[in-house]
């Protein structure tokens, strides 16, 4: 029989804006790789009416029941005692426990609060887990073939806990899910749809999502698979995609496109620099926030008014008042005056509007020119970035990254 789990996330805190439920996104994908699928997730307040609902609900619905938070010492932690009252267990001392929690107090030179004693309480028949880097112990209750496991809500205790307790107990399903991301950079979300209709039909049994976020699609992929087997699935769809969309696949899972930079820089040893306006730094910052960037980054300036284009970027004064600060010539004068300036291979500019204002009705918000300059090529790209100042300085800096990532690519062909 397959098993379906719920996770149930215990604190009022969690029911309002401020504080997400990121123990939950942990235990699905911990709990997804051993192919134990999450049905449900529910939030619940520190209230015990409310508490007992949710297991109540959950027992009638799941298999494995995660639940984390509410086993402190505080009045608000409640967990314990709506369980056992549910399931009409006493709660009994476990003096080992007790011994435990007493002295991890004396270690840090602490008398325990007499508060703390309600951790030493363990609902009959139910299993600890030790906690070894706090004092809440977890507890883990069989009912019939439901496993209900109570986990302390501080992510990082919870976490050691299901490493060393909690999958070792939910033995290895005989399928796990497989996932891969794929990366693609240069075309919009309808476009890599229309170009993939093909493939996407004929994805079986892989489950297939396709995500956008400015200046990027991803494809993601999902596959049940026998434990230990290949996913020939997504293998599969992953060459089709790949012959398909060519060099606007950028990477695969963990990849990005600056980490993609990174390798292609270093594997031809070339060097970058870049001169932004409109993207005010965002672009250097992506570059810099991959290890190892020092070995082919050089640096860059952030030549914002006309002034600073001249005198950061080396652009020729009298083309910027011909053409005006947004245009392919002084894109291109910014990419040549800071590659030259910095000694790198490759210069990368960009200048355009962010928007609201514009550049006159033939340059409206969201326009943003390109500059690239490298060995033996000089080349510029006007685009016209749809969205709010934000979306479009996001898609500029994408656009930004990937034209210096098509550079690379035909350098190192
Ligand atoms: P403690 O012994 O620290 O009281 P506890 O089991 O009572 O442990 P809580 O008091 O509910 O846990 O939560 C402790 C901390 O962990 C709080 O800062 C809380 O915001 C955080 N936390 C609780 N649940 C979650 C969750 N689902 N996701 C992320 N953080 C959480
Ligand atoms: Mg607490």
């Amino acid at each position: 029989v397959s098993r379906r789990a719920e996770l149930i996330a215990i604190g009022s805190e969690l029911l309002g804006w401020s504080r997400h439920d990121t123990n939950g996104s942990y235990l699905a994908r911990r709990l997804g790789e051993r192919g134990i699928p999450v049905c449900f997730r529910t939030i619940v307040g520190d209230d015990p009416a409310d508490l007992r609902a949710a297991f109540a609900v959950a027992l009638g619905r799941a298999e494995v029941i995660i639940a984390t938070g509410g086993l402190g010492p505080t009045v608000d932690d409640l967990t314990r005692e709506a369980v056992a009252g549910l399931l009409d267990l006493p709660l009994d001392d476990d003096a080992a426990l007790l011994r435990g929690i007493e002295e991890r107090f004396r270690r840090h030179g602490l008398t325990m609060p007499p508060s703390n004693r309600r951790q030493a309480q363990v609902p009959r028949g139910a299993e600890v887990l030790p906690n070894s880097v706090g004092t809440a112990p977890g507890l883990v209750l069989r009912q019939g073939a439901r496993l209900v496991v109570l986990l302390p809500g501080v992510p990082g205790e919870m976490e050691r806990m299901v490493e060393e307790g909690v999958l070792p107990r939910l033995e290895a399903a005989d399928e796990v899910l497989a996932t891969r991301v794929l990366k693609i950079a240069g075309l919009t979300e309808s476009e890599t749809d229309r170009r993939l209709a093909e493939v996407h039909a004929g994805a079986g049994d892989v489950e297939w999502t396709i995500l956008a976020s400015p200046g990027q699609i991803e494809i993601h992929l999902r596959e049940r698979v026998r434990a230990g087997a290949g996913p020939l699935g997504i293998d599969r769809l992953d060459r089709a995609i790949e012959a398909i969309l060519g060099e606007h696949l950028f990477g695969r899972d963990d990849e990005t496109i600056e980490s993609t930079i990174g390798r292609l820089a270093r594997a031809a040893g070339a060097t970058a620099a870049v001169a932004e306006s409109v993207t005010g730094g965002g672009v250097a910052a992506r570059l810099t926030s991959t290890p190892g960037a020092s070995r082919w980054f050089r640096g860059g300036a952030v030549a914002y008014s006309d002034d600073a284009k001249v005198a950061l970027a080396g652009v020729d004064p009298g083309i910027l008042a011909r053409d005006g600060p947004v245009s392919e010539p002084v894109a291109a004068g910014m990419a040549l005056g800071i590659r030259a300036r910095l000694g790198a291979t490759w210069g990368l500019a960009a200048t355009g509007y962010a928007g609201p204002e514009g550049g006159g009705p033939d340059r409206p918000p969201g326009t943003v020119v390109l500059g690239l300059a490298g060995p033996g090529v000089t080349t510029t790209r006007a685009l016209r970035l749809p969205g709010p100042r934000a979306i479009v300085q996001q898609r500029a800096v994408m656009a930004a990254l990937d034209l210096l990532r098509r550079g690379l690519l035909g350098r190192s062909a």
